[in-house]
């Protein structure tokens, strides 16, 4: 049984998902870091060793859970959050506020080629990946239950990935997020004293100062945002103000496919196969709230440092790479 608790003290929100089984041993680095040599499910032609596909794109008359495809969804064999759990009564309002973990857990395998890095893949190649993502992720916002959709990758060990072939992750869940709800409350207070958006007051400033900037365009900017609690995280943020990447059309899509690609190129340039944590942020479909203008970006965290206690502890973050030196460093400039 997988329910969602709310801590009363700090308010994050955890998925107990005991049904996924693990052992204490395997939550030990080297339990699932250790992959080569064994059969790949994400590969094709081991369609059989996944569930049934939710979707795939291939050629429209070939049959579906066999090669041939070029991006498949799967519903992922341990979901954090399952649609099939028995009714139970919600319990909010007191000190123990829980929820059964209703959601819908998907895979989005991103190439058939077990190898082939997200700065390897072609830009049409991902602008097909951030359709699909659209696609699937308007689909689960169609569940009244649906408070967040998250969309998600995590490449490497150290980043939580458990398996080598690049995959994204999309999971729905019946309560909003913290990171997000936080960022609301942030944009809210600035829009009551300012009438602006905040984003598109930091892109502004960004923009002006020119010193974390790694790369921009006509469509989309990156920077290594002022407080960057990692080394060398970023944000791709895009100049238009719109609250969903859901919304986002052909054309713009098509531009952050091509800003998206030349990012992980430059980070593995500079930094080799790092391990990375990727996340969207963007709000639910559907029109701008004037009063909650919500700004959408994608978030790349490299995993360079484990998270130690002062971290856990606190949320303070020591960063040791100053975000200044981590855009001139990914932008080319020479060394100073
Ligand atoms: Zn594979
Ligand atoms: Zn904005």
């Amino acid at each position: 049984m997988s329910e969602i608790r709310r801590d009363p003290l700090r308010g994050h929100w955890t998925i107990i998902a005991h049904a996924r089984g693990k052992r204490p041993s395997d939550f030990t680095r080297s339990a699932h870091a250790t992959e080569r040599g064994k059969v790949c499910p994400f590969c094709p032609g081991n369609e059989r060793l996944t569930p049934e596909e939710v979707m795939a794109v291939r050629p429209s008359d070939d049959p579906a859970n066999q090669p041939g495809w070029s991006v498949r969804v799967i519903p992922n064999k341990y979901p954090a959050v399952q649609n099939d759990l028995p009714e139970r009564p919600i319990e909010t309002g007191g000190l123990f506020e829980r929820v059964p973990a209703m959601g819908v857990h998907e895979l989005v395998i991103l190439s058939p080629e077990h190898d082939r890095s997200c700065a390897q893949l072609s830009v049409d190649h991902w602008n097909t990946v951030l359709a699909v993502c659209q696609h699937r992720m308007h689909e689960l916002w169609r569940d009244p239950n649906t408070q967040h959709v998250a969309l998600f990758m995590n490449h490497g060990p150290a980043a939580g990935a458990s398996r080598e072939h690049p995959h994204m992750q999309i999971v729905s869940a019946p309560v909003s997020a913290p990171v997000s709800d936080r960022m609301l409350t942030s944009l809210r207070a600035h829009y009551k004293a300012k009438q602006t958006c905040m984003v598109c007051d930091i892109l502004q400033s960004e923009v002006t100062q020119d010193v974390r900037i790694v790369a921009q365009d006509k469509t989309y900017v990156t920077i290594a945002p002022f407080a960057s609690r990692l080394p060398y995280e970023l944000w791709i943020v895009p100049r238009a103000h719109r609250s969903t990447f859901l919304s986002v059309p052909a054309g713009d899509r098509r531009r952050f496919a091509t800003h998206l690609r030349d990012i992980f190129e430059r980070l593995t340039n500079q930094l080799g196969n790092v391990p990375f944590n990727a996340i969207l942020h963007s709000s639910r479909p559907g029109p701008d709230d004037p009063k909650a203008p919500f700004h959408w970006h994608f978030e790349i965290a490299p995993r360079l440092a484990e998270l130690a206690g002062l971290e856990w502890g606190s949320g303070a973050h020591i960063n040791p790479v100053s975000p200044e030196a981590a855009a001139s460093q990914l932008k080319g400039d020479a060394p100073k």
